[in-house]
């Protein structure tokens, strides 16, 4: 009994935390799911040990205080609350109790309508005018927001046609989805909070001080329900008040329906949930109200809910758990992906319990730790998502998330390129789970192309362990080859040829596929180029690497930390011991020729010989060739009819020289300015 006592004390002060900031500061601390439970075991609680339950106790009330900043409006009659249906066995409950209080065996009809996601409100009209608005507040007492609500569009200031002398018509403030986007897209623009949801930006915009900046705020309303009414008869079902609302120019919820009994309720949710993400706004279930207005008023109230309506509850699309862990994995182009581990929870529906996190910075950004409470969503068929964590339950032992430093599928180093919300495993064909992309690539057509061995053969090669590197490739048979799914002896024998033909390629080729990040056809040529052999790229330094034209630094390191990888170094030795050949470049030893240093840039046409022949003879003097001028550049060589490029040069002051000084630089001399 001490125990539940305790309990049921920790529970109030708890849920009157979440109430304050829900209902005063429209900024929710944990998802409804989470209010409910709580709720739900305080209700536990006080059933167990009815000398616990007092009248102050948050399963008796109504919402929260109303603040002091606005006036006071004592309803005409209360405001309630609804009780919740979260199972279908909850609403057979529902109307089973029904029945049995009005004494009626046959199926009652209800009116069934989307119970929208908003803040309640209630508007006086005396004589068809509009006098007073105001909120919910705890139920008999509500804020004065007049002024608030006659600046939505959606509200009449006159009532249409004859009208009571005084009447209260209740209904739901509510901020559209395509107006809560907007909302926040400009709150972000100008850096400032957003709102959590769309109920809460509707009830944030509501109570404001300042009316014009209610005016602002894209709010709608839908009238379902009457409070004070003097003067007229009032419409004898649901059905009926909801038209005659219609009629006098109040806006209501046109997915309304009457249905009939516990089987069309339950068909009508099922209906409404399918079609849920097509709605322009928010709603969180369904109500059911027992149609006739006399059956409502023989059922009466609770403390704080009417008998005669439940609302079904969607099954919520956010819920808390503990991340238990992150994970890597690697995708086929060596991205490391973190994925949550995630104490199970259900949440839209679904056991959830794991949800990728994208990248480091997003783990940054929702400042998750190991350890930490988080919210998680999932919306309809959207893949679960975590929200963000709640640092104020974050436990002393919480571990912060770190980027591992070796790839956890093949040990190799993890790089993130600065600017890049990405990391990598460096691992290439070395790391299984980029194996076959690394391969796909190797025999693709502006690599080694390699006629036959496609996708699927590599699949199967992969699959089967037959291969894991390139290397392997050529170590295959043909027994091997044609004992596979859709392969005669035929196509093995060709695949074979294919393999025998890719090893007389190119440098630039052999380096294109060896599928080194961002390392292009283009950067494969500019490498080999400027290195002339294998061996001397393999040899140069971050450094070294990074004089070869049109390499910046994050190439450089791409390409130096690639060769450094002993796996990469072993599968490019066995290659070459399988044959791999080309035509060696000039060798990397001209850099120390007489020219070594310079770069030069040829133009225009040159009389003595084509400039591809003078290109070539100045880099067998250790000379580079540049193909644009800048102010690296030491000479441009001008023929006949030079144009922008010369231009360029005389801009930045590059020296130029005609072809007498072209003979002196291929006699390895420094010629003056012609
Ligand atoms: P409720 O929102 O569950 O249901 C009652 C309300 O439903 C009514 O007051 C009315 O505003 C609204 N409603 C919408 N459509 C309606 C329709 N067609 N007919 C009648 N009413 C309709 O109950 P509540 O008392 O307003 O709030 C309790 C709920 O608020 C909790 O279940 C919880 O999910 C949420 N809450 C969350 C936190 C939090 O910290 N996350 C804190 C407090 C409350």
């Amino acid at each position: 009994m001490n125990e539940a006592a305790a309990r049921v004390a920790a529970l109030r002060a708890l849920l009157a935390r979440y109430d304050q900031r829900y209902y005063v500061l429209d900024d929710p601390e944990v998802p409804d799911s989470e209010y409910d439970r709580l709720m739900r075991e305080l209700r536990a609680l006080e059933t167990a040990h009815p000398a616990l339950l007092t009248a102050d106790s948050p399963t008796q009330r109504v919402g929260g205080a109303a603040s002091a900043s606005f006036a006071a409006v004592a309803h005409g009659l209360p405001m309630l609350s609804l009780e919740n249906a979260f199972a279908n066995a909850d609403v057979v409950e529902f109307d089973r109790r029904v029945r049995e209080r009005l004494g009626a065996d046959a199926a009652l009809e209800y009116c069934a309508e989307p119970k929208l996601d908003g803040l309640a409100v209630s508007v006086r009209y005396e004589r068809g005018r509009y006098v007073q608005a105001a909120t919910r507040g705890d139920g008999a007492t509500g804020e004065d927001v007049t002024a608030n609500v006659r600046t939505l569009r959606a509200i009449p200031l006159r009532l249409q046609g004859p009208a009571p002398e005084r009447l209260e018509v209740r209904g739901e403030v509510y901020m559209p989805f395509a107006g809560f986007e907007r909302l926040n897209a400009a709150a972000a623009a100008a850096g400032d909070k957003l709102f959590v949801n769309p109920r809460n930006a509707a009830a944030g915009a509501l109570r404001q001080l300042d009316p014009a900046v209610t005016a602002r705020r894209p709010l709608a309303v839908y009238f379902y329900g009457a409070g004070a009414w003097q003067g007229t008869a009032e419409p004898a079902t649901q059905k009926q008040l909801l038209e005659q609302f219609a009629a006098w120019g109040l806006r209501t919820n046109p997915e309304t329906a009457v249905v009939n009994g516990v089987d069309g309720c339950l068909s009508y949710y099922r209906a409404l949930a399918a079609r849920r993400d097509t709605l322009a706004y928010q709603i969180d279930g369904v109500v059911y109200k027992v149609n006739s207005r006399a059956h409502q008023e023989a059922l009466g109230q609770v403390s704080r809910a009417p008998r005669w309506a439940i609302a079904h509850k969607f099954p919520a699309d956010e819920a808390l758990t503990t991340l238990r862990e992150v994970e890597f994995q690697v995708g086929r182009t060596g991205v490391l992906t973190p994925v949550a581990r995630l104490v199970p929870v259900m949440v839209g529906g679904a056991s959830v319990s794991n949800a990728t996190l994208h990248n480091m910075d997003e783990i940054e950004r929702k400042d998750l730790c190991i350890g930490d409470t988080v919210i998680i969503r999932r919306a309809g068929d959207v893949i679960p998502e975590v929200v963000r964590s709640l640092p104020e339950r974050r436990p002393t032992n919480a571990r912060r998330i770190e980027l591992p430093a070796a790839c956890p599928v093949c040990g190799s180093p993890v790089t993130r390129t600065a600017g890049e919300a990405a990391a990598r495993c460096s691992g290439g064909f070395v790391c299984a789970a980029q194996r076959k992309e690394a391969l796909r690539h190797f025999a693709s057509r502006r690599a080694l192309d390699i006629e036959g061995l496609g996708e699927k053969l590599i699949d199967q090669l992969v699959d089967r362990e037959m291969i894991a590197t390139p290397a392997d490739l050529y170590a295959l048979s043909l027994e091997q080859l044609a004992g596979l799914e859709r392969m005669g002896e035929k196509s093995a024998a060709n695949v074979l040829e294919a393999l025998e033909r890719s090893k007389r390629t190119s440098l630039p080729r052999f380096l294109h596929a060896l599928g080194i990040r961002d390392v292009g056809e283009a950067t494969a040529a500019s490498l080999a180029a400027h290195f002339g052999t294998l061996d001397a790229l393999r040899s140069a330094s971050t450094e070294q690497i990074l004089e070869v034209p049109e390499v910046g630094p994050v190439i450089a390191a791409h390409v130096h930390d690639f060769l450094a990888v002993p796996a990469n170094r072993a599968v490019i030795d066995r290659l070459i011991v399988a044959g791999f050949s080309w035509p060696e470049g000039v060798p990397a030893a001209r850099a120390a020729g007489p020219l070594a240093g310079l770069t030069i840039v040829l133009t225009g046409t040159l009389g003595s010989m084509t400039r591809e022949q003078a290109g070539e003879a100045l880099r067998a003097l250790g000379a580079k060739l540049g193909g644009s001028v800048s102010k690296k550049t030491h000479f441009v060589v001008a023929g006949a009819e030079a144009g922008s490029k010369l231009k360029r040069a005389r801009e930045l002051g590059v020296t130029v020289v005609d072809e007498t000084g072209l003979a002196a630089l291929l006699r390895g001399e420094r010629p003056p300015a012609s």
